[in-house]
């Protein structure tokens, strides 16, 4: 069995949390080497972790600052602590951070915090690196899309040179020809204006074909390559000698499209979807059009808006939710400690410090008591997309890459949902 089939694919929700993660930790920063980051993979035996730990320890004992000493054993201490629960790690191996983090600009102010990950994909190595700030890399390496895939889209006037990667779309290079595309003259003159046309259409396919090398040459594992275009152009591209053979063996697939240029593209894309082997572009591009095909044919079947998907949510109907990373909304809870009265408002990122200021001057319309204070503000696609899993929905972050993406968060506020009834 290869390892592939036995890695869980992550879903775009876990992957999103992760990235969120990652943002927060890449914003910690300790006032000495005092921030621990521990990624033990899954063959390492627990012990063999624990032991290497204690030596750290007692190494540990003998830095001179006696704050950062005690900051670091503290770390070490917390992470020890946290293994106990283990007699081995996860099947993906396991990942801690653990730190000093000081809440003002003084040295003192210093909160012990801690993270644990179970990774998406297998740790590969075991590594235990104490810094000011915490090692990150081989996280962030498991989010990066890996299949990258080339596109070339030509007529005889204008080409295409693009990639696509996950959700990103990049198109490199833009060529034109200057070739007319009609032309009238008669006779004698009509045949050589033939040939000169034929003579710049050569010399047109060769530029494409040396910015294509250089491009595709470039990019180490490119998946494939798909060439498209409206008229007979790509295939006389293809079977003539413009390509470097390594870049002509790359080619998955040659498409009819209805365009050229960047409309070309997303044609293409579109059109040639299943040679696109999971790539999220196309998979994101399918997610909306199935909400709206359901949408127009029954609109009973589907809801969209924070307040109506909430709704549903809480009903448990939800059986896909659709959240536009685009969303810049929060929720916040307004809690009294006095009482315990509580109150939750969506609210625009940008309106948070005035909700603050307002929650300070009000007294707990309960108990009126003036401690009532924000316990606790929450992204929205977190908050959303937890809802929806406690619930049973498959829940899917969409990017604003697409033109279906865009439409999600315009159209239909960044939250819709397709509904089991
Ligand atoms: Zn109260």
């Amino acid at each position: 069995m290869s390892e592939e089939v036995e890695v869980k694919e992550r879903t775009s929700f876990e992957k999103y949390k992760l990235r969120k993660l990652i943002e927060e930790l890449e914003n910690k920063k300790g006032f000495h080497t005092e921030l621990i980051s521990l990624y033990i993979p899954p063959d390492r035996s627990i012990s063999d972790v624990t032991n290497y730990l204690k030596e750290e320890y007692g190494t540990a004992a003998n830095i001179k600052s006696k704050a950062t000493r005690k900051n670091v054993m503290e770390a070490l201490r917390s992470i020890m602590a946290k293994l106990k629960y283990f007699s081995r790690p996860p099947p993906n191996g396991l990942v801690i951070f653990s730190g000093a983090i000081p809440t003002g600009s003084t040295q003192g102010t210093e909160k012990l915090e801690f993270w644990m990950v179970v990774p998406p994909e297998p740790i590969k190595i075991y590594k235990y690196h104490c810094d000011s700030k915490f090692y990150l890399d081989p996280l962030k390496e498991m989010l990066e899309e890996k299949d990258t895939y080339g596109i070339i889209v030509l007529d005889k006037s204008e080409a295409h040179i693009a990639t696509v990667k996950g959700t990103h779309l990049e198109v490199y290079k833009k060529l034109t020809s200057g070739i007319p595309g009609k032309h009238t003259a008669g006779g004698q003159s009509q045949r050589r204006f033939e040939r000169l046309i034929e003579q710049a259409g050569h010399e047109f396919f060769k530029r494409v074909g040396e910015h294509a090398n250089n491009v595709f040459l470039s990019i180490p594992d490119l998946k494939g390559i798909v060439v498209g275009g409206p008229g007979p152009s790509k295939e006389k591209f293809i079977e003539g000698d413009y390509l470097d053979y390594r870049v002509k063996q790359k080619i998955i697939g040659v498409v009819d499209t209805s365009y050229t240029g960047e409309p070309g593209i997303k044609d293409l894309i579109g059109k040639a979807e299943t040679l696109f082997a999971n790539l999220r572009y196309t998979e994101e591009k399918r997610l909306v059009q199935k909400f709206l095909e359901v949408l127009a044919k029954d609109d009973e079947k589907v809801t969209y808006g924070e307040r109506e998907v909430r709704e549903a949510l809480v009903q448990g109907r939800v059986d896909v939710l659709l959240l536009s990373e685009g969303l810049d909304i929060v929720r916040v809870t307004i809690q009294c400690p006095n009482c315990g009265y509580t109150e939750e408002k969506t609210t625009r990122e940008e309106e948070l410090a005035q909700i603050h200021s307002e929650v300070a001057q009000r007294n707990c319309p309960k108990c009126n008591s003036s401690l009532l204070a924000v316990k606790e503000v929450k992204g929205i696609i977190e908050e959303l997309g937890e809802l929806g899993e406690q619930t049973g929905a498959k829940v899917e972050v969409i990017s604003t890459e697409t033109e279906e993406g865009q439409q999600l968060k315009q159209a239909f506020k960044g939250v819709a949902a397709i509904l089991r009834y």
